[in-house]
């Protein structure tokens, strides 16, 4: 597939007015597409957040940017891995115990979880946190850091779109997710990511780190309208980068030979 350039297709909308005049977010959606692909993505993004469950929104922005396919940098797609937990207090220990092993401070990794679930509503981005301490390393506030300009390689998407959907995962949420978890894991210092939807009805989440995408089957309780993310990074990092890379730089995520779906599994086949 000969691609010169790309499109950014961008799309957020809330409700109560503009996001930036204070309106409650409601949904928000990226894709990085050929020229041939931006119609029927813009129309498949209209439709989506004027029918979502978080509410109607009477703001809706869409974005489109031409980006040349140089400036486009290539990562791989994370491996994506079921851990089947019976209800969310196991969910969130396993996902706090994960976010330890990939390196998070035990105390850090418990403020982001209470930062999560203390939010008032959903953000449009996520926090940045320190992988040390927890502390809150971004200036954005509610707004969070919105990772943008990243999508699937248009010639993988078919395929990985039906392994996921053979393993019962083909809901726009996994793939979605796994993509823009496989750029936030790419970016400079990032130790791990951490994430529940805020869909009512999706009760599932992840924890990202650079070998593995584990997905949760309960990490938030059923009917919570407010998801949120959480990224860890290391001390020392270039903050500025780090978030200029997550916000700007364009990302074609690619399955490598070995990329796989991971079978569901108990929580003790993981040894956590
Ligand atoms: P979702 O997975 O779309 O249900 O989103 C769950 C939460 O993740 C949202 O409430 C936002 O706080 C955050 N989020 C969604 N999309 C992005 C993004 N592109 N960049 C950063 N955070 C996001």
């Amino acid at each position: 597939m000969s691609m010169k350039e790309l499109y950014s297709v961008r799309m957020r909308a809330a409700a109560g007015g503009p996001h930036e005049e204070g309106g409650r977010h409601i949904s928000g959606a990226e894709r990085l597409v050929p020229e041939g692909d931006v119609r029927q993505v813009v129309g498949a993004m209209l439709d989506r957040a004027l029918n979502h469950s978080r509410g109607r929104p009477d703001f809706i922005n869409l974005t489109l940017e031409a980006l040349p396919a140089e400036r486009v940098l290539t990562v791989p797609l994370l491996p994506i891995r079921t851990l089947a937990v019976p209800d969310l207090v196991a969910g969130r220990r396993a996902a706090l115990n994960l976010l330890i092993k990939a390196g998070v401070v035990r105390c850090a990794a418990e403020r982001a979880l209470t930062a999560l679930q203390a939010l008032p509503d959903s953000m449009r981005g996520a926090m940045l946190l320190s992988a040390a301490t927890g502390e809150r390393l971004d200036g954005y506030g509610g707004r969070g850091v919105r990772v943008t300009r990243m999508d699937i390689h248009p010639a993988s998407r078919l395929a990985v779109r039906e392994a996921l959907t053979s393993y019962g995962l083909g809901n726009n949420h996994v793939l979605e997710a796994g993509i823009l978890a496989s750029k936030v894991v790419s970016a400079p210092g990032v130790v791990a990511e951490l994430c529940w939807s805020d869909d009512p009805d999706y009760v599932a989440g992840y924890v990202a780190i650079a070998t593995c995408y584990t997905r949760f089957s309960y990490l938030k309780p059923y009917g919570s309208p407010i998801g949120g993310r959480a990224f860890f990074v290391r001390e020392g990092t270039d903050i500025n980068a780090t978030i200029s890379y997550l916000q700007e730089q364009p990302v074609l995520v690619v399955p490598g030979e070995d990329w796989c779906v991971v079978p569901e599994a108990g929580e003790a086949r993981w040894n956590f």
